[in-house]
Formats: C-alpha cells, structure tokens, sequence
C-alpha cells in the first residue's frame, strides 16, 4: 500500500503546519497585546448619531452648492462618504429605519416590520412605538405612552451602557416619538419627543423618569419655540434655488386656508386652522427647535464631558414632514435643506467647544428615502402613477369569493401586504400554502404590480439580491403577513400631492451615510454599504459588544 516515506512526509508536513500555527498564533497573541490599549486611545468621549428624517442620497449633491462650510460639507469633506448605502429591507419607513440603524439588523431579525401594523396575536392594528402601560411625562396627554417594548433586540445604545455598567448616558431627541424611542433602545436615560397641538412642549415617557429634568422644564417654560410662529420664507433669494421646480406647482399639498402652496406661508396666519405647534413640524422650524433642544440637552446632560463615552441620538423629522407635504422636488424641501444645513453648523459647533474639537464621532444617515411625486414624473413621460386601493380590494374579494366562496379570507392589507385569516383557512380545510399562490397570482396580474411574493417563499428560500431579497430582510416568521406584493418603480399607494416612501425600489433605499470625527479615516468609497453596517461599525469603533441581533458587518475602510 503505502510506503513509510510517505509516512513520513505526511508526518513531517503535519509538523510543519503544526510548528507554523504555533509561530503564527504566537503572532496573533503578541499583535492582540499590542493592541489592547489601541481602543481606548481612540475611544470618543461622545458619539452623535444623526439621522435625517426621509433624506435622500442626492440631496447631498443637488443642493451642495447652498452649503456652508460648518454642516454637510464638513461632515462630507472631513469625513468619510459612503455613497451607495442602501436600505437592504421594505417596508422602507421611520419605525423600522430608526430600529434598523441602531439594532444593526432588519425588520426580520428587531420585530419593528412597519410604523403600524396588524399584530396577528392580539388580532389589532399596533404602533411601533406604543406603550399603554406607561405614561406622558410633561403634559397631560397620552402621547408619551410610549416604549421600546416591541423592540426585539438591543441597540448600539443598550450595548453601550451595558458595557459601561450603565455609567455611559444616552440620550435621544427627536420631534416623532419613534425618532427618539427607538434609537434610545432599551436601557436609554432619556428619550424626548414634541408635542404639538396647543402645547409646544418636549415630553417623554415614564418608561425612562417620573419628572422631567429642571433643564427640559426650563426649557419648556421659557416658550423659545414662540419664536418660530412667524413667516415661513426661503432663508436666501428664492431665485438662486434653481435645484428645485418652481414655486407654484400642481404638486403640493396646502395648509388649510391656502389658495396656492407658494411662499411665503403665512405660519401665524395658519395656526389656528392647521393644529398650531403641529404647523411648526412641517417647516424647517421643527429642526430648529429640535436644535435648540439638542444643545440645551448637551448642557443640561454634561454629554461628553468625562471619560467613558456617551451617546446622543438626534433624529430630524421635519425633513420628512416637509417631504410628504410638499414633494423632494419642492421650493420648500430645497429651504429645508438649505437650513438644516445651518442647524448642523450650530451642533457642530457647539460640540467643539462643549466636548471639544476631535473628541467626538458622528454619523448622519436616513431612516428611508423617498420617491419623486408620481404625478410630476408622469407628467415628465416617466412611467408613474397610483394605487386604488378601494379598487384593488374590491377586485380581490370578487376573486376570493368567487374561487373560495367567502370573501372574509383577508384579516388586514397594510405596508403592502396581505394577512390571511388562517382560522377560515383551516375552517374550510383549504391549504395555507395553496392560498397564498393562489391570491399571488391574482395579484400579480393586477397592472400596478411588478412581483408578489408569498410567505412560504420567504420561509423556504434564501434569497441574497435584488428585491426578494429586500422582501426577506423585511418578513418577520412571527409577524410578518401572508402576501407581499411589491409596486412597480414609480408608483405609489399615496395622495397625488407630495412624496411618500415605503416600497423596496431604489429611491426609497438609497439614503446617505457619512461618519466623522473620532477614529475615522476621511475618505469616501463607492461600494454598497448597507444600513444594517452602522451599528457594528460603531461597535467596532468603540471595542464593545455587537447588538445582540445584529446582521450588518463593520465598514473597516472608514476605521483608522
Ligand atoms: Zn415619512
């Protein structure tokens, strides 16, 4: 058979292998010591995690040239610049986008599968972010009824105090609850949200205190926001903005008591008729005031200020408002724009001298993008155009009565998908699978349309691009529903005035990304990054645990 010099030459190549991993695992031991202090070196005192409310990737570069040098370029020139980040699940909205940033996962693997959603156990439509068990802390209202609770996993912001021993502070800030909630994760100090309506007030939830802090009720009592009911007019010349449509447009929505949507928009004259502080929300002002709030937090707080690191997630959701109302075409998204811009300015330049210059880490991202408004690009000869849900739904329960013979098939139709009653499925000793395929195949003859996929699909197949695989990364097993039906690019389930998002196209995922400050390298970099990838990148940054669900991977080109 063998001869023993073959033996042998195996028995010398195994020494050799085994000599050799000696040597290099000696090698991986002494680079580790090395390298155990490196972290701390590079540990920030702070870290600002921005996001931007439906902030589209190319609002980097249409409107670059109204910037100053203290905001986006900074960040931009200073930083690094991930361009081609995407969201890598639908529904493409703020809950799941805030949960998806911090978790470093998907809606499959964090639980938040919609802003809103059919919850198949209770048999009931629920909020994201809702908690009835807690209550408002600051007014008397049950917009603080709010928590974390539907939050399956923990956040970068749990791992922080976990690995700090709770010594490390987070705080969040944000005009949406969700905004605030989510990013706080778990264990968070503080979350803070608006309060529209007749209060103008920040509030919270007594998941995280009993009594607002004497700095939020100074805040609070002192009325600044007051200074924001007045005028809403571009903050330059509105004959330079020449990266948006015009003013007067057939786009936009109006505030009620409006004739055109054009400005100046008269906010003290509007207030009473369009729920008073809730006006300010879609106006660039509702950043202002989350600004004023911010910095007022950085003080109150002491954010930064020792050595173990602390956490302030900021989330700007007048963009979004701003977005929906008017159109990403839109004079006003432009001013938005254009003025938050200056907002950041002030941030950053009052983490300079609060925290110090090169103390602290930021990454400003988006929670989803958005879609040019259908009824503008139609007009432009680009394939657009609109659901009629009423006529879909009456189409399909002509099919289900008509081939099942009760049309109480469907429980829910919500973010684009179907939830069957599997009950009457089992009452009528139908096959759960055979249904599915059966409503998918009606649906995709449906013109709106391009692909609908079912939930035995998701669970059977392992999909790695294109949009089932966005499609999966969204399908929830415990809440996720029956039937996912996925609109062509450029149509939308919405009004025929402003943008929404949502769907898995393009415009809905591509979003920016850019870190800067502490431990990053500058730079910029074309390849894909994904939305998931924040989270253990600032893990990474900050030599700690990975969010406990997390399926992202560190961007390394932007660590030093
Ligand atoms: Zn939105």
């Amino acid at each position: 058979m063998f001869s023993t010099n073959y033996f042998t030459s195996i028995l010398l190549i195994a020494f050799f292998f085994y000599s050799s991993n000696l040597i290099s695992q000696r090698r991986v031991k002494e680079s580790a010591k090395t390298e155990v202090s490196a972290p701390l070196k590079t540990t920030p005192k702070l870290i600002v995690g921005i996001v931007v409310d439906q902030m589209r990737y190319d609002y980097l570069t249409r409107f670059w040239n109204h910037f100053g040098t203290g905001g986006f370029k900074r960040l931009v020139n200073e930083g690094f610049n991930c361009k081609n980040n995407h969201f890598n699940y639908s529904p493409t909205s703020t809950g799941p986008g805030h949960a998806s940033v911090y978790t470093g996962t998907t809606p499959s693997t964090h639980g938040i599968i919609g802003n809103n959603w059919y919850d198949k156990e209770i048999d009931e439509p629920v909020y994201c972010a809702s908690d009835d068990s807690y209550a408002t802390v600051g007014a008397i209202s049950n917009a603080g009824n709010m928590s974390p609770h539907r939050l399956t996993v923990t956040t970068i912001t749990d791992q922080l105090r976990l690995h700090t021993q709770m010594k490390g502070k987070v705080v969040a800030i944000a005009l949406k609850d969700r905004g605030a909630v989510l990013p706080g994760g778990h264990t968070a100090n503080a979350a803070y949200w608006f309060l529209g309506g007749g209060e103008g007030k920040w509030i919270s939830s007594t998941y995280y205190m009993e009594n607002l802090p004497r700095w939020v009720l100074d805040y609070n009592s002192s009325k600044v926001v007051e200074k924001y009911k007045k005028p809403w007019n571009t903050i330059e010349d509105i004959t330079s903005y020449k990266e948006s449509g015009p003013d007067n447009n057939n786009y936009e929505g109006l505030f009620t008591g409006e004739s055109t949507p054009v400005f100046p928009h008269d906010l003290p004259g509007l207030w009473d008729n369009n729920s008073k502080y809730d006006l300010l929300k879609v106006t660039p002002f509702g950043n202002s005031i989350t600004t004023d709030f911010v910095i007022e937090a950085l003080k109150g707080e002491q954010l930064g200020t020792d050595s173990i690191t602390d956490f302030l997630a900021i989330s700007f959701s007048s963009t979004d408002y701003v977005g929906h109302w008017f159109g990403v075409n839109s004079k006003e998204i432009q001013d938005t724009y254009i003025r938050l811009d200056r907002d950041l300015e002030r941030i950053l330049k009052y983490l300079d001298t609060k925290v110090g210059a090169g103390e602290y880490t930021v990454f400003l991202t988006a929670d989803h993008g958005a879609i040019n408004v259908p009824a503008y690009l139609k007009d432009q000869k680009i394939p657009a155009g609109y659901i009629n849900r009423t006529e879909i739904q009456s189409e399909l329960g002509e099919f289900i009565k008509y081939k099942y013979g009760s049309a109480d098939l469907i429980k829910n139709y919500s973010n684009n998908q179907l939830f069957l009653d599997h009950k009457i499925i089992q009452n009528l000793d139908l096959n759960p699978k055979e249904v599915q395929e059966a409503l998918a195949s009606e649906l995709l003859s449906y013109q709106v349309f391009e692909r609908v996929y079912t939930a035995y699909q998701m669970q059977n197949n392992e999909y790695t691009t294109g949009i089932p695989y966005i499609i999966q990364n969204g399908y929830n097993m415990k809440r996720s529903g029956d039937i996912f039906m996925v609109p062509k690019p450029g149509i939308i389930d919405y009004s025929k005035t402003g943008s929404t998002h949502g769907s898995a196209q393009i415009y809905d995922t591509h979003t920016p990304l850019i870190f800067y400050g502490k431990g990053i390298k500058p730079g910029s970099t074309a390849l894909r990054t994904e939305i998931p990838d924040i989270a253990p990148t600032i893990a990474t940054l900050l030599g700690i645990a990975f969010p406990n669900g997390t399926t992202g991977k560190p961007i390394t080109q932007i660590l030093e």
